[in-house]
């Protein structure tokens, strides 16, 4: 579920849009000239709008630029002319995709859902704490910190534990572990890993990092057990 701005001047084409995307699961909230638009937007904070071109006020282009400016928001932009000069401006004003008037609204629920999940895609990599229970992980500064105090971590602790709680729950073989975070340097096999999963468990706690008898290793999946 995600709430989103609907911002149309038809009022029928707007309300059909709404009636589809809130039968979807979505939150939405409409607009129906410029002004309203970045008002709205500024107020709902959505996670996605859904945005003519044509517009009373000022024009859809002008929305997205408005929009964007404050906060990075995916936009999908709704056009009747067809003309090519107003898609590329579009997209250089940041609007994600476009679909020309008429259009299915099952095109329409596809599209959204593609800018939803490009959305969250690029969230996730962009993040660069890891949380699992006290355990706190800043990937850019290269520090771990145990219920709020600062963990002492070796450089390959720190990217073991990091490699692990970046994909919580999945599991990593010894090998592959191997791979990524030692990059099969010399002195290295198996046993360097459980000694190093021992270590980060010892300074970390024993639920950090999971055991999976017979497989290897995952990152706790963020329940903190
Ligand atoms: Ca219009």
């Amino acid at each position: 579920m995600a709430k989103i701005v609907v911002v149309e001047d038809e009022a029928e084409l707007a309300a059909a849009i709404a009636a589809r995307l809130r039968s979807d699961g979505h939150l939405v909230e409409i607009a129906a000239d410029g002004p309203a638009a970045v008002r709205t937007v500024a107020a709902a904070q959505p996670d996605a709008v859904v945005l003519d071109l044509m517009l009373p006020g000022f024009d859809g282009l002008e929305v997205c630029r408005q929009i964007q400016r404050d906060r990075p928001v995916p936009v999908i932009m709704l056009t009747a002319r067809g003309s090519e000069t107003d898609l590329v401006v579009g997209l250089e004003v940041g609007a994600d995709d476009y679909l020309s008037k008429p259009f299915s609204m099952r095109e329409l629920t596809a599209r959204i859902r593609a800018v939803l999940r490009r959305a969250e895609r690029s969230a996730r990599e962009t993040a660069t704490m890891l949380r699992t229970g006290e355990v706190e992980v800043d990937i850019s500064r290269r520090r771990a910190w145990r219920g709020g105090q600062l963990v002492g971590l070796t450089a390959t602790e720190f990217d073991l534990l990091a490699y692990l709680l970046a994909a919580p729950g999945v599991v990593r073989t010894r090998a592959e572990l191997l791979a990524e975070v030692w990059g099969y340097r010399d002195g290295a096999g198996p046993r360097t890993v459980d000694s190093h999963v021992r270590a980060v468990r010892g300074k970390c706690g024993p639920g950090v990092i999971r055991t999976v008898h017979g497989v290897g290793y995952a990152g706790a999946d963020g329940q903190g057990r």
